[in-house]
């Protein structure tokens, strides 16, 4: 096989470690004689699979005792309206749910709330076309929202943003953390509800986890499905119905291998150093560009163009031929994007910087 470097935003590189275990566990798991695909996840085995995940990843991310930790399915936009459906019922309706639109996926969660609440757009980065955020003292806040959404991490604009935004005095905070959970240190007690699908930094596609505060349990409204109501599924241990078995396995493998390699404080040295190095060469001339003002940049999702573009097809026929794959940018931006999560190992992202210098004559 070929050696490659996978800049796929996601479904996503994961660690070579973690799925040579997996290869070999795959027929038989621990002497239990099944595959992990293949147990009743009410079973003694499994149980302790998902347990074992479960307390691994609250102990990555410092997780406080008064927070679930929810593994669930419908991925990031399922839980555009899933959230909703869950946190309504905190006001009188219909209740107004604050956003800041900061790129394609906050764009899209504002749009499905709509089909439950009102929207109000706090701020948007709408007429920089994306690249920067709007100062907080900007953001016109609701004096009642049921919460404040917001999406730190947006993959497809490369847009993050590194604070924990201020809320209007006890209004929840909700963040989307798909494409950037894992990746730095967090303080999860400064939120009321962090979401993510698994399929970038945590494992493969199927699995969302939700983490939310004990408070915030207990006010989904009558038309909320049961089985996405999140009381409920705490209640049920993350089992009310059949979850994603496979996915939560393999997801505990990363955690496992997260921890020891160091945990969170150390995947965010790395991708400090990482993305340092990628934004250096993006930045040296003018062959390329990245349009994101410096203190919005993504760690982990850097989008940028080639000046000429009439050259893409031959920049990413070459990055093809080095095995640096899945370098396209998303259809609804175009240039190129590449994604360098925690599994993407630094070396991948020399072997891209050389690649780049290369192709622009350096
Ligand atoms: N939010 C963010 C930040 C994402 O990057 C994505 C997927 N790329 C989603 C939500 C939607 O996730 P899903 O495809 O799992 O529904």
């Amino acid at each position: 096989m070929t050696h490659v470097y996978n800049f796929s935003a996601g479904p996503a590189v994961l660690p070579k470690e973690v799925l040579r275990q997996a290869a070999e566990e795959m027929l038989d798991w621990h002497g239990s004689g099944m595959s992990v695909m293949e147990m009743s996840h009410r079973g003694p085995e499994f149980i302790s699979i998902a347990k074992q995940a479960e307390a691994d990843f609250r102990e990555l991310l410092g997780v406080p005792a008064n927070y679930k930790v929810l593994f669930m399915q419908g991925g990031g936009l399922g839980q555009n309206a899933i959230i909703p459906l869950n946190m309504l019922g905190r006001k009188p309706q219909p209740a107004t749910i604050d956003f800041v639109h900061t790129g394609s996926w906050s764009g899209k969660s504002l749009k499905e709330a709509r089909r439950y609440a009102n929207v109000n757009v706090a701020a948007s980065g709408e007429a920089s076309h994306f690249t920067t955020v709007p100062p907080q003292e900007t953001w016109k806040l609701s004096a009642d929202a049921a919460y404040l959404h917001v999406c730190t991490n947006e993959t497809i604009d490369g847009v993050e943003i590194d604070y924990v935004p201020t809320v209007q005095g006890d209004t929840p905070l909700v963040v989307d953390m798909s494409s950037h959970i894992l990746s730095r240190q967090i303080d999860v007690s400064k939120y009321g509800v962090i979401f993510a699908g698994a399929q970038k930094n945590i494992g493969p596609a199927g699995l969302t986890i939700t983490i939310v505060r004990d408070d915030l349990l207990d006010h989904a409204l009558p038309i909320c499905p049961g089985v996405f109501n999140w009381r409920a599924v705490a209640e049920a241990d993350s089992m009310l119905n059949t979850p994603p078995t496979y996915a939560i396995y393999i997801a505990g493998l990363v955690f496992a291998h997260l921890k020891k390699l160091g945990g969170v404080a150390e995947m965010e040295r790395r991708n400090i150093e990482k993305a340092r190095l990628l934004y250096a060469a993006l930045d040296a001339d003018d062959f390329y560009q990245n349009r994101v003002a410096p203190e919005y940049r993504s760690r982990m999702n850097v989008p940028f163009y080639l000046r000429d573009e009439s050259l893409n097809e031959q920049f990413l026929a070459g990055a093809k031929a080095r095995g640096l794959l899945q370098l396209k940018g998303h259809k609804s931006v175009g240039g190129m994007r590449a994604s360098i999560y925690n599994a993407m190992p630094i070396e991948g992202v020399q072997a891209l910087v050389d690649y780049l210098n290369e192709f622009a004559g350096r």
